[in-house]
């Protein structure tokens, strides 16, 4: 049971997460995809280890095109604007490789990460990179 946090900037968090979140799903052609969107102060299940460093957590009905990105708010807070890019790319690519999921071997979550890390920094810098 984790702490419970007060959260001061609470709707202008979620505004400034549904912008980032806006811009990429649009700049990655991802609109065939319904991805919803949840904020909570608190963040439970596998991924909730490392709480205090964990900003989100996507879960991905992919054979329905759906996903749902539950975003913990006190993580968020704590980042500025590029951090938090970089972390809806690397939740967006979270659900782009979902399918692959369940090939995974139990345990494989390192690589899993790894893979999904590696993807969302190359499209960050080719972002960044100039347009030829
Ligand atoms: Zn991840």
């Amino acid at each position: 049971m984790g702490k419970k946090y007060e959260y001061p900037h609470r709707a202008a968090e979620e505004a400034r997460i549904l912008e980032a979140t806006a811009r990429w799903e649009h700049e990655l052609e991802m609109g065939w995809l319904s991805i919803g969107h949840i904020f909570v102060d608190q963040v439970r299940g596998e991924e909730s280890d490392d709480i205090e460093s964990t900003a989100a957590v996507t879960y991905a009905s992919w054979e329905y095109r759906h996903a749902t990105i539950t975003w913990y708010l006190p993580a968020v807070g704590t980042m500025t604007d590029e951090a938090l890019n970089d972390v809806v790319v690397h939740e967006l690519v979270h659900v782009l490789l979902a399918p692959l999921r369940d090939h995974l071997k139990p345990g494989s979550i390192k690589q899993e990460e790894f893979a999904t890390e590696c993807v969302a920094r190359a499209i960050v810098a080719a972002r960044k990179a100039p347009r030829v």
